[in-house]
């Protein structure tokens, strides 16, 4: 049962973008549990009125049909990106574009942490943005925040903007 004050949150990237780590140093709470039975692995963490849930995105073509039973009632996507894997920029542009086409999905406010600024090959926010095509988004709020969650640079002013825009 899904109270109105429950904020949902789904947190995606490609697999190695970092999103572990950031729900790590985000310290919400206890992992809830981790489904693997329905082909892909889900992670859930709830901390007081927020349920936040994760997955790696990205080749899982058959697990498709089954991102909606997580995307019902989602107020926000972060997506997880690493700044410094040049190869895969164009296939985290491509999973996302493909999220956000998601009917359960339209209008969802979009936090992208162009993650792993600490490595030397990164590219910038700016330039992230233009390769992940987001001037193309439309009737949605959308940020776009440098961080490294290895030392947890960053996370925070990323999810007060997400707060903020949900409010
Ligand atoms: P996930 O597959 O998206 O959950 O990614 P992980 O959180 O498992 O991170 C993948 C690897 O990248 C791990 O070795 C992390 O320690 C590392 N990593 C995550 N964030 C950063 C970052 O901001 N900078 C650097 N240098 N490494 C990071």
């Amino acid at each position: 049962v899904n109270s109105p004050k429950h904020l949902r949150i789904v947190m995606l990237g490609l697999d190695g973008a970092g999103k572990t780590t950031i729900l790590f140093r985000l310290k919400l709470g206890e992992l809830i549990n981790t489904i693997s039975t329905i082909g892909f692995n889900v992670e859930q963490v709830t901390f007081r009125n927020l349920i936040l849930t994760i997955w790696d995105i990205g080749g899982q073509q058959k697990s498709r049909p089954l991102w909606k039973y997580y995307f019902q009632n989602t107020q926000a996507l972060i997506y997880v990106v690493d700044s410094a894997d040049l190869h895969r920029l164009d296939e985290a542009r491509d999973e996302l574009h493909s999220v956000l086409d998601d009917p359960e999905m339209i209008g969802t406010t979009v936090l992208v942490y162009a993650n792993k600024q600490d490595l030397p090959t990164a590219i910038s926010p700016d330039e992230l943005t233009r390769r992940l095509n987001l001037q193309a988004l439309k009737g949605r709020e959308w940020y776009v925040q440098s961080s490294n969650a290895t030392t947890a640079a960053g996370l925070g002013d990323g999810l007060e903007w997400l707060v903020g825009q949900l409010k």
